[in-house]
């Protein structure tokens, strides 16, 4: 049972029924109003669905607010869903169940915004690059993390996508394959001679093996600093 291409699909039937995705029609769409407000630190936005309601943070950027309402949709698409529901319910469970949910609708808002077709050809063009990154977004006019969302999600070989940003260096979002098990959350920093505050504070992209921050397992990484920010993909080793 994969939760994963149902996901998928759900978002794109979304997207198909209310293209262009406006924030009027991406709230619409489920028959919600939609107002914007303070949050508390680190949430981004909030579904009321008693109320038929999305609220979202007023302090995001226009680009950021539009993936946190595709996120708070798949949130009531899923929770429509009885089958898949049920499915997550039976495969986890506490934080975990939590996290796979919060996972999934990550996964569906950046398909949603971001179709696969468009990342599956830049990847075959350009390779699986923290490059894209920035790129994408501008191109498609996306925030950052929905394309780290589905790279992490399509890249060939299983990867942590990663940007961060601020000094000391912190991470800012991140998203990985369903085969990694490593994670890394938001806030976590950085050694000081880890080659991302290399990549920062040289402004030189950076190519070499290295652990995630608090982690063991060694990856094969590409850094790639832009304005101010830090894109990563962290790609698994094969043995
Ligand atoms: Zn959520």
């Amino acid at each position: 049972m994969n939760l994963r291409p149902r996901v998928i699909e759900l978002a794109q039937d979304y997207r198909k029924a209310h293209a262009p995705l406006t924030p009027e029609r991406l709230a619409g769409g489920i028959g919600t109003s939609l107002s914007y407000g303070k949050l508390p630190e680190g949430k981004f936005g909030a579904l009321v669905p008693e109320k038929r309601h999305i609220l979202i943070d007023q302090d995001s950027t226009p680009k950021r607010q539009r993936f946190t309402l595709a996120h708070e949709v798949m949130h009531f698409l899923i929770q429509q869903d009885d089958d898949l529901l049920s499915d997550l319910h039976e495969a986890y469970e506490g934080k975990e169940l939590e996290n796979q949910l919060e996972a999934l609708c990550n996964l569906g808002a950046a398909e949603m915004l971001l179709p696969s077709e468009i990342v599956d050809t830049a990847l075959v063009k350009k390779g699986q690059s923290p490059r894209l990154v920035p790129v994408l977004a501008e191109a498609q006019q996306v925030s950052e993390e929905v394309v780290i969302i589905a790279l992490a999600e399509r890249g060939p070989t299983p990867s942590i996508v990663l940007m961060a940003g601020s000094k000391p260096l912190r991470v800012y979002f991140s998203a990985k394959h369903p085969h990694i098990f490593d994670r890394v959350s938001r806030g976590t920093g950085f050694r000081r001679d880890d080659p991302l505050v290399v990549a920062f504070e040289t402004g030189l992209p950076q190519k070499t093996r290295t652990t995630l921050p608090n982690h063991t397992v060694l990856y094969g990484l590409e850094a790639y600093p832009q304005g101010g920010r830090v894109y990563a993909v962290y790609k698994e080793l094969k043995n």
